[in-house]
């Protein structure tokens, strides 16, 4: 894990200096390929708890392209635990570059329906290889507030006092949960979900506080179809976006936050004078399921 590479870039386009803002890109994608930015932050307390308490496994849930249950996989190897995956719908033909890759770090994984996914079902299977009191659960996600509490720690690594937005995807919420806890009273943080409906998200955010908050805000409006969904707007926004700053994204999670915040900055959303801080919280793998050729990075 190289911490050290942690920046943040400024990021230069005539637009922001029209509009009076100041934008910044907090890189957490280069920290590690793999255990993409957000991910490590979100899974040390839970790995550390783990440890603690003698678990030899950690069981996760997640989907074919799941940049939780690769981290997960990673992750376990780099600090000796086995790893265990509960994989959304039946086992594919062939395996996604995701799912081979969790499986080359050591991960078993376990297929099962989408009915019975939803219930966070964990197969007898499992049972067979693993001793229940061995198996240490995390969500999907890593949604929780461990997850919350190792977020919170992603805006303390550098000094970020000064921004008056932090702006970040929103899947399980527990990212936003954790710069929401880490941030000052004047600060506001903008959440892009980037799932279609997920209304409950605010909520849930709520939930892993300790407290009531009213300083963060959850856009519905870029989720561009939903999970994972994406349009030739989105892709050429991505492209035109690494040729004007030089920071690749994906098309999940960080292509929708920049393509949103681009837009609140053009509809005028910002006034001017405010200091923008944007979480790259990584996903880069994640773009080895588009076809060859779509990005240009
Ligand atoms: C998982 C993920 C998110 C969403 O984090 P949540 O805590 O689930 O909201 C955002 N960006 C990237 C790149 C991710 O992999």
């Amino acid at each position: 894990m190289q911490l050290d590479n942690l920046r943040i870039d400024t990021i230069n386009l005539s637009l922001n200096r029209y509009k009076k803002l100041s934008v910044h890109v907090l890189r957490l994608d280069l920290i590690h390929p793999v255990i993409s930015g957000n991910k490590w932050f979100k899974l040390q307390p839970y790995l550390t708890e783990a440890k603690q308490q003698n678990k030899k496994a950690i069981l996760t849930f997640g989907g074919a392209f799941s940049n939780h249950i690769i981290a997960t996989a990673a992750a376990c190897k780099l600090i000796g635990l086995k790893s265990i995956g509960i994989i959304r719908g039946e086992k594919p033909q062939k395996l996604s570059i995701t799912l081979s890759e969790a499986l080359h770090y050591g991960m078993q994984l376990f297929f099962i329906s989408r009915q019975a996914y939803k219930s966070n079902h964990i197969p007898e299977e499992v049972f067979t290889t693993f001793n229940p009191q061995d198996i240490y659960v995390i969500n999907e996600g890593g949604y929780g507030v461990k997850g919350m509490e190792g977020a919170s720690t992603i805006l303390k690594k550098m000094d970020t006092s000064t921004y008056t937005h932090i702006c970040a995807a929103v899947g399980t919420g527990t990212m936003l949960a954790g710069l929401v806890a880490s941030t000052r009273t004047w600060q506001q943080v903008i959440g892009i979900s980037v799932l279609k409906n997920n209304l409950q998200v605010g909520e849930k955010i709520q939930q892993l506080l300790s407290a009531k908050s009213n300083n963060f805000f959850i856009m519905h409006q870029y989720h561009f179809g939903g999970y994972a969904k994406y349009n030739q707007q989105l892709i050429a926004f991505m492209n035109e976006w690494f040729e004007q700053t030089e920071i690749p994204s994906d098309f999940v999670y960080t292509g929708k936050v920049f393509f949103a915040i681009n837009n609140l900055i053009h509809s005028g959303y910002f006034s001017s004078d405010s200091n923008i801080i944007i979480i790259h919280s990584g996903g880069l793998q994640g773009n080895r399921s588009l076809p060859k050729g779509t990005l240009i990075f």
